[in-house]
């Protein structure tokens, strides 16, 4: 239903502007949420058959980059991430392992949330699961029957009449010219050359075994494209801002999400989609029917951490594919020590000083970052602001011409950006971490070496030593690492 218009667009004025490229128009547009409320955003979420890979957790970290930048620039977010936890591929496990349905999925949405966990996501506000919303999808199949855009077919299942929806294959800019009238699909997955009406409820048969819901229509269970349709509008209301994916979604569910849910209501249904491009391995999607992928748990098994694994994937600008590599992983781990080193660099120079203003270099690295973070959430440009911040505030700490209210304050904006990138802070490992005892002897020193008590500065170099750290003396101040 092309020409549907929004309802409100009360404007508020966030603290960073933001754009993004809107895949249904094709263009970078300026973001203006809908009510002044919140931003509404809904992301598709894991089918729970198995455990995901990190080419699935490149899509939840961008959606979480994508929340976390909403909230930099001043909006409250309401999020929600769908369970699937009821298709073709969860019923097949389930047979196949002869668990009932939500015994076989149970430990996977666990792993899911133990997972986002390592990788520092923040949580949605719903996480919806597919079978506990089964009466509000059987009312959106009501509702679209009432329109004309449903029908029966010989086997008791309904289909959505794609002829019948003005419009259909929005977002996805699909060519319909190629069309066959009457041309089904029954499956929860197919492809771009097989457009055709898709099944809102599939009829029982044998294969479902004792996975079946009651309808008006007779016994069965939902297509996978409606339970989006039904939680999004549920949680966020029949319009709401943000929809996201990985681009597979793209076509057809998001197609297909589009078509139930403006099909049932008459208004628009999304204003904004973005879709994150895949994570390749060799050139190739990482995904489960390829077999080329690392689940979190592999990695971590290999040695890496949660927080090296994130930094990969947000290296990367979201619409661009990223080709996953273990040399990626090491040198995440290298310039994520470099960034501990400056952060701790700046807690020794700041030392219980508050914050003051900023020098003239961070102010600029600010401005370049947040110019970053609104431009379509340019993450690599953003990190080439953060580098640019770590060699000026390394020279100036080396030259002695940071003072503390100015190491504090850049300290505070370090903390700032990481409520967007999530890696500064979050997950350091232990052993390189400075211990506070190790802090207050440091600041202690610096307080001795002012007062000329040389002897004092001497006798706390030990005391530090004894704590396993060496201490430096530069013309920039202290310099401190672990012995
Ligand atoms: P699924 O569990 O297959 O429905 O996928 C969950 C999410 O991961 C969806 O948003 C997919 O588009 C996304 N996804 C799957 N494979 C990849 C990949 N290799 N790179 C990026 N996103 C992916
Ligand atoms: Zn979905």
């Amino acid at each position: 239903m092309i020409g549907l218009r929004f309802e409100s667009t009360e404007r508020i004025v966030p603290a960073v502007n933001l754009y993004f490229y809107n895949t249904m128009s094709r263009q970078r547009e300026l973001f203006e949420p809908l009510s002044t409320d919140a931003v509404r955003l809904y992301t598709c979420g894991p089918t729970v058959y198995n455990y995901a890979h990190i080419g699935n957790f490149r899509a939840y970290v961008f959606e979480d980059i994508l929340r976390r930048v909403l909230q930099y620039a001043g909006h409250k977010v309401i999020q929600v991430m769908n369970l699937t936890d009821v298709d073709d591929k969860t019923i097949r496990g389930a047979q196949e392992a002869g668990l009932p349905l939500c015994e076989y999925t149970r430990p996977y949405i666990e792993a899911f949330f133990d997972d986002i966990r390592q990788l520092n996501v923040e949580k949605a506000e719903h996480y919806p699961a597919a079978t506990d919303h089964i009466p509000e999808m059987i009312t959106l199949i009501g509702r679209l029957f009432e329109r004309g855009l449903a029908y029966a077919s010989d086997d008791g299942s309904i289909y959505f009449n794609v002829a019948a929806f003005p419009g259909y294959g929005r977002p996805a800019h699909i060519d319909l010219s190629g069309l066959r009238a009457g041309a089904r699909v029954a499956q929860d997955e197919y492809d771009k050359e097989r457009i055709g009406d898709f099944a809102l409820w599939k009829a029982w048969d044998a294969d479902d075994g004792d996975v079946v819901w009651d309808s008006p229509w007779g016994r069965g269970r939902p297509g996978w494209h409606l339970e989006c349709s039904a939680m999004s509008m549920k949680y966020l209301g029949e319009s709401f801002d943000i929809h996201t994916g990985g681009i597979d979604n793209l076509f057809p569910h998001h197609a297909n999400e589009t078509a139930q849910s403006e099909g049932a209501t008459g208004k628009p249904f999304v204003k904004t989609w973005l879709h994150c491009a895949h994570l390749r391995i060799n050139g190739e999607k990482m995904s489960k029917s390829l077999g080329n992928f690392y689940t979190l748990r592999d990695l971590i098994g290999k040695g890496w951490s949660g927080r090296e694994i994130r930094y990969v994937l947000i290296n990367g600008h979201y619409r661009q594919t990223l080709n996953f590599t273990f040399d990626a992983l090491a040198a995440a781990r290298t310039t994520l020590a470099r960034l501990d080193e400056f952060s701790d660099r700046l807690a020794v120079a700041a030392g219980s000083n508050a914050a003051g203003g900023l020098p003239e270099w961070a102010v600029k690295a600010r401005t370049a970052f947040d110019e970053a973070v609104g431009d379509d959430l340019n993450i690599p440009e953003a990190l080439a602001a953060l580098f640019g911040l770590v060699r000026e505030g390394n020279a100036a700490l080396d030259a002695g011409s940071l003072p503390p209210a100015g190491a504090a304050a850049v300290a505070a904006l370090l903390a700032r950006w990481d409520t967007v990138l999530g890696v500064l802070s979050f997950g350091r490992p232990d052993p390189d971490a400075m211990p506070a005892e190790v802090r207050e002897l440091l600041e202690a020193r610096a307080a001795a070496r002012k007062a000329r008590e040389w002897g004092e500065s001497d006798r706390l170099r030990d005391a530090i030593a004894v704590l396993g750290w060496e201490v430096r003396d530069t013309p920039g101040g202290q310099q401190c690492k672990r012995a």
